[in-house]
């Protein structure tokens, strides 16, 4: 196995760098353990190094499943200008071409081969009689449902590792929540892959986040300090790239649209200009931005919601790639999440969508550090609030929250883990509604301990708790509140918890009137119940609507 010295010397020679980025020896030398290994580095992270190099140094050849045929080509290019022996194979090609491919790989020409996933079958002829060193497969988030860029063919990559049990494995990508993650180490068949997750944190950028009302008059106060700098404004829809556009024209900015309408050679030209610094906004759908290595954009706006938390810190992610200060900018409307709800419910996996949604609206909606919910989405925990974002230059007001924290977190643990946060209020509220009397939870300890909290309240003070990292929602498991480990800190260690005051929630009637409590009148609460269930009954109408206070 090579040391530090001579994998140094293979990465100055071949790719012209002088030091390893954080991770990439680490996973290097893993591979060369013999280990399967999952990466999780954000985008331009230098994920490619990590297979790439133990490429050269193998002596068989290296397998690479990648999903985007356009990026394929100029990777291999990129590997050929560097003089390292790879080539390519999707259906772009001709039957010439990859007869050619095929000759190569028997005459061990080829180092890396690059591959589309429904390609692979190409290689079953000739898989004996080649030797395979490593399989590398990029983007591994497709795999996954969970994903929030699912490939259908990505789910028979599972097959390689039984297959080729000994050939070390290594799968990468740079936005896998936990739940993805764990789920693409399942499908791979990876279950003792090694883990390598590369910080998220993006210091330079600054988080804001402002209601989308007047979204134009806002742009052009926020542009107004801004006159030659680089910028992206993503939008949700292909006319709003277009209207906006053109609305920056008249005020004198160089902006252009960028959607996938546009034909290819304005697009191209579009993103030409944009690196040249010929114009300086791109008024974009997420089309725009694949593969764009462009250092110095110095801010980002997004007008309208992204429809999940990896796509917007991926969107983000594109502004300050020199690691200077960079602006970021989100307009939240309740117009957006309708319409997104809307694009959700249309969508094969429905229930994934709307979760992950949901989540974004957590973050935009959130009372407390912007970064630390970004991080912890990512799994990623950090102690201090960031400083560089508008909730922390701007605080809320704080209230000592241990109780109310306490009281979710034991609620959380007397129901098992087994409920979504509607539930953990409606117990923690004392609710009498079905579902809590079909699972027995009124005679739960928690039962009505906190019904002086409103819903709303309840609600917010859940998500703040959620966005501290205490709990998660596992949004494959019908978004059931799960505890993290530090919950135990609050639960049991005496640690304090701040949550921000909830000022702008109104106390609704409903935590006026206290229910009937069935601690203190279990008759009377028993008779009500059964009244309840009587009407409902005779109404013929579903008894949960009746519970539903
Ligand atoms: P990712 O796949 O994680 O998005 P890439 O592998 O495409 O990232 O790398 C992003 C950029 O960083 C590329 O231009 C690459 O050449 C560069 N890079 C990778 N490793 C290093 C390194 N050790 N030192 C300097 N630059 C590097
Ligand atoms: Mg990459």
């Amino acid at each position: 196995m090579p040391d530090l010295q001579q994998l140094t010397t293979t990465l100055k020679e071949y790719f012209g760098y002088d030091s390893f980025r954080p991770l990439q020896s680490e996973i290097i030398a893993s591979i060369f353990d013999g280990n399967d290994n999952l990466v999780i580095m954000p985008t331009g992270g230098g994920k490619s190094i990590c297979y790439q190099l133990p490429a050269l140094l193998l002596p068989g050849i290296t397998l690479v499943i990648s999903p985007l045929i356009a990026l394929m080509k100029d990777q291999v290019d990129g590997l050929l200008a560097n003089g390292i022996s790879a080539a390519f194979v999707n259906s772009s090609q001709t039957t010439e071409e990859q007869q050619s491919i095929y000759q190569k790989l028997l005459d061990k020409e080829i180092k890396l081969l690059y591959i589309a996933p429904e390609s692979l079958s190409f290689l079953d002829a000739i898989f004996a009689q080649i030797e395979l060193s490593l399989i590398a497969i990029d983007e591994a988030h497709c795999i996954s449902a969970w994903g929030h860029d699912f490939r259908p063919a990505y789910t028979q990559l599972g097959y390689l590792k039984n297959r080729f049990p000994k050939i070390p494995l290594i799968a990468l990508t740079a936005t896998a929540d936990k739940a993805t993650r764990q789920d693409i180490c399942d499908q791979l068949n990876i279950p003792n892959a090694t883990h390598h997750i590369a910080s998220f944190d993006r210091k330079n950028l600054s988080l804001e986040v402002r209601p989308g009302n007047k979204r134009i008059e806002q742009i052009f106060s926020f542009l107004s300090d801004k006159t030659n700098d680089s910028g992206i404004i993503y939008c949700l829809s292909r006319k709003t790239t277009e209207t906006l556009a053109e609305k920056l024209r008249e005020q004198g900015f160089t902006a252009e649209a960028y959607h996938a309408g546009i034909n290819h050679d304005q697009r191209a030209k579009v993103q030409e200009d944009f690196i040249n610094d010929t114009i300086q906004i791109v008024c974009a759908t997420i089309a725009f931005g694949m593969g764009i290595d462009k250092s110095n954009v110095r801010w980002v706006i997004h007008y309208n919601l992204p429809k999940n938390i990896e796509g917007y810190y991926q969107e983000i992610g594109r502004a300050g790639r020199d690691g200077l200060p960079s602006s970021t900018l989100l307009f939240h409307s309740y117009a957006d999440i309708v319409q997104l709800q809307k694009f959700a419910d249309m969508s094969g996996n429905k229930e994934v969508q709307l979760a992950k949604l949901d989540r974004m609206k957590q973050y935009a909606d959130s009372l407390s550090c912007r970064r630390k919910i970004l991080l912890s989405y990512f799994g990623e925990l950090i102690e201090q609030d960031c400083g560089n974002c508008d909730v922390c230059k701007n605080p809320p007001e704080f209230i000592d929250g241990t109780i109310i924290a306490q009281k979710a977190l034991s609620c959380v643990t007397r129901i098992k883990e087994e409920e979504p946060i509607g539930t953990v209020i409606d117990v923690l509220r004392g609710a009498q509604n079905t579902t809590v009397y079909d699972k027995g939870y009124q005679n739960l300890k928690t039962y009505g301990i906190a019904n002086d909290i409103a819903w709303r309240d309840w609600q917010q003070y859940i998500i703040q708790l959620t966005n501290q990292g205490y709990l998660e929602i596992a949004f494959h498991q019908n978004n059931k509140l799960k505890l993290t480990p530090i919950a135990k800190k609050v639960l049991f260690e005496g640690e304090k918890v701040s949550l921000a005051h909830l000022k702008a929630f109104e106390k609704t009637k409903e935590s006026i009137i206290k229910p009937i409590d069935k601690g203190t009148a279990p008759d009377l609460f028993e008779r009500l119940r059964q009244l309840r269930l009587q009407l409902a009954k005779e109404e013929g109408i579903p008894a949960y609507q009746i519970f539903n206070d």
